[in-house]
């Protein structure tokens, strides 16, 4: 068998079969090159990476967090986080806020989702909810170093193309 590029949906650190411990192999499986056991049939399929954040406005003010940590350090993000495999994302969303702001928040509709293309790194699904405080003030938490609302007029300097989309988003509908 040729062994294609190395593809996003065939990671070669995915080495052994994990209900076999036979090596694994490259093989064309439903249209991709996919890691699979050449014993038992175990084919390793890759899950999208999903992010989950909030849009919380107040008084045409949005809730924003700045980044602690590389990359894009120092610059605002909206609170977001992953979703564990086991929890809904609507759980992701409040889990996160409360993390990074301190503030208990209750999600109310469904903002968009967004697909970022794989090698950027960071979530290839962002699922991005509005919901409103319930209680608290903001209190950098988690890897946050500063937390606030921001006048949707004048917001400070965003990190990363997705929150750029994602503000746009909220702005203009
Ligand atoms: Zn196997």
């Amino acid at each position: 068998m040729t062994q294609s590029t190395p593809a996003a949906s065939a990671p070669a650190w995915f080495a052994y079969c994990p209900r076999c411990a036979t090596p694994m192999v490259t093989a064309r499986v439903m249209d991709k090159d996919r890691r699979v056991c050449p014993s038992c049939r175990y084919v390793y399929f890759t899950d999208p990476k999903v992010g989950v954040g909030v849009a919380i406005v107040e008084d045409e003010k949005l809730l924003l967090v700045r980044r602690r940590m590389n990359p894009e350090r120092g610059k605002w993000s909206l609170p977001a986080g992953y979703a564990d495999q086991d929890e809904d994302p609507r759980e992701t969303a409040e889990r996160e806020a409360l993390e990074e702001t301190g503030l208990i928040v209750a999600v109310e509709s469904l903002l968009d989702v967004f697909f970022n293309p794989p090698g950027q790194g960071g979530a290839s699904i962002f699922i991005l909810y509005r919901a409103r405080r319930i209680s608290g003030e903001p209190q950098a938490g988690d890897d946050a170093a500063d937390a606030g609302f921001f006048a949707l007029d004048q917001l400070p300097e965003l990190a990363f193309a997705s929150t750029h989309a994602a503000v746009a988003r909220l702005l203009h509908g």
